[in-house]
């Protein structure tokens, strides 16, 4: 077997780029989809330029086989799996099982994700889960890894995240950031692109990282492109994959020629070669039925194409999206970004009304732990919380909650960190530090065209008042179901929410 070295040792090698592949494990146990999903893994292994095949869980919110299950096999053919680790379909006990069956198999690496709303079941839809977002996820895996909380040996799980560049709005941009920074402070060691075909954006998000000294290396994903996809990307029909009508079109003209399967495999080669020229750490290749031969052609041509990179990022993945928001002004010489941050004074969207600013005031007044009436508000819960208006206060509470908020009676209320906007109601994927990669144009993945997605109301609004910084340092804990259907005042003044039960 060739010696490689592992997904850790190639990122951390700033003179290599580390390559890995994705794979999807599709449904059933025996089918097709497993058995090239194995053979591919097993000329992976003795590819010294492979670093890890990356396994995909449940893709587009469908039942297929298990990851983890895929990833033993993987491992045992002398490849390092990369797993995909979403939240969307396990409680936060399920996950830590999860991760207990992973150690036992040796599987380290993580590529921890929200994840896809469900969209299909057994009799009938499935039901959404996301007890977790991805930060809780690898807070809890930096703990296990810390030897903290279980009280067990420590872990080893190297985990990595995925981020989106490709958001045409700032608001959805900037909710993208600010949840990058919240999920390398809670453990990321790596992360990896959604995909998109826009080299100004790529450009973007290395220069962000650097600006901000967030020192995690990058891996660019690549997919292999086919019209039918193309034409489903560009229409929403994959969450957060982003296919602009002018690379459509030139798709079109491409399926007109009798090598168009090389003419796709030639674009993925020549977004290998842009990704290394931009300085990222590695690649992560994947495409519909990608046999080995194709990752090979795409790793050699995009090495012969890497010295012309910056015309070919010019001529080939300039697909801005219509008005699309980018963080730096652009170089005009490279079309790419240079180091000047736009004045976000001047861009996006804002809401200055008054409602954000009442709201604060009302908790700086009354609930804040410096509130002139916290501890005339304190006493009185203690009260409250003994005698038999318990009950009915708890019965006002929700009420005025659901005619404001739709509220979910969750008890464990985090509102006024979020702009007064509550996820358990109004995010379907009920995110407490940030946006999902799944919005368009500013709505919302799972409502699109029918409902904006909440973080960029609650961007607008705080930019409104020049908070946006806000939704980039707060770390929100998970819900403690402990609380349900008890009133969120009472635990807050009696000292049994997240504020007092810190993680
Ligand atoms: S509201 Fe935003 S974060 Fe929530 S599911 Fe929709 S797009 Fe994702």
């Amino acid at each position: 077997m060739t010696t490689k070295p592992s997904l850790r040792e190639a990122l951390a090698d700033s003179a290599q780029l580390s390559v890995t592949w994705e794979l999807v494990p599709g449904r059933g146990a025996r089918e097709k989809a497993q058995e090239h999903l194995v053979k591919m893994a097993e000329l992976a292994a003795k590819d010294a330029r492979i670093n890890a095949v990356t396994i995909t869980d449940n893709p587009g919110g469908k039942s297929a086989i298990a990851a983890y299950a895929m990833a033993v096999e993987a491992k045992r053919l002398g490849i390092e799996p990369i797993v995909h680790y979403t939240t969307k379909d396990k409680n936060r006990n399920a996950l830590e099982s999860e991760l207990y069956a992973l150690d036992r198999a040796d599987i380290e690496n993580l590529l921890v994700m929200t994840g896809d709303y469900p969209i299909q079941g057994y009799a009938g839809n499935a039901k959404p889960v996301f007890d977790f977002d991805a930060v809780h996820a690898l807070r809890m895996i930096t703990k296990m890894n810390a030897g903290a909380y279980t009280k067990l040996p420590p872990t080893h799980f190297f985990a990595g995240a995925v981020v989106s560049p490709f958001k045409s709005t700032e608001a959805e941009t900037m909710a993208q950031y600010y949840k990058l920074h919240k999920k390398i402070a809670n453990g990321a060691k790596f992360i990896i692109t959604q995909l998109g075909y826009d080299a100004r954006k790529f450009d973007e998000l290395k220069k962000y990282v650097d600006m901000h000294n967030l020192a995690v290396p990058l891996i660019g994903n690549i997919f292999v492109l086919s019209l039918p996809v193309a034409k489903m990307m560009n229409k929403n029909l994959i969450p957060g994959c982003v296919v602009t009508d002018s690379l459509v079109a030139r798709l079109e003209e491409e399926a007109t020629q009798s090598n168009k399967k090389e003419l796709q495999l030639l674009r993925a080669a020549k977004q290998y070669a842009v990704l290394k020229g931009l300085q990222y750490d590695g690649v992560n290749i994947g495409g519909h039925g990608m046999g080995y031969a194709d990752i090979q052609y795409i790793m050699e041509k995009g090495e012969e194409l890497s010295a012309d990179w910056q015309d070919i990022a010019r001529t080939e993945f300039n697909h801005p999206q219509d008005g699309g928001f980018y963080f730096f002004e652009q170089d005009e010489s490279t079309q790419l970004n240079t180091c000047q941050p736009v004045d976000r004074t001047r861009t996006g969207s804002s809401n200055s009304s008054l409602r954000l600013k009442l709201m604060d005031m009302v908790h700086e007044t009354a609930f804040d732990h410096k509130a002139p009436l916290y501890p005339m508000n304190k006493a009185i819960a203690k009260y409250i919380d003994k005698s038999w208006v318990k009950q009915p206060f708890t019965i006002a509470e929700y009420t005025t909650k659901t005619m404001t908020n739709q509220c979910r009676f969750c008890g464990d209320c985090a509102m006024h960190e979020l702009g007064f906007i509550c996820p358990m109601s109004q995010c379907p994927k009920q995110q407490r530090n940030g946006a999902c990669g799944g919005s368009r144009d500013g709505w919302c993945e799972v409502y699109p065209g029918k409902q904006k997605c909440i973080y960029v109301t609650m961007y607008e609004g705080f930019k409104g008042h020049g908070k946006e910084e806000r939704m980039k340092d707060k770390y929100m804990p998970p819900c403690n179901w402990d609380l349900h259907r008890t009133s969120s005042w009472l635990n807050y003044f009696n000292d049994r929410d997240y504020n007092t039960n810190k993680e």
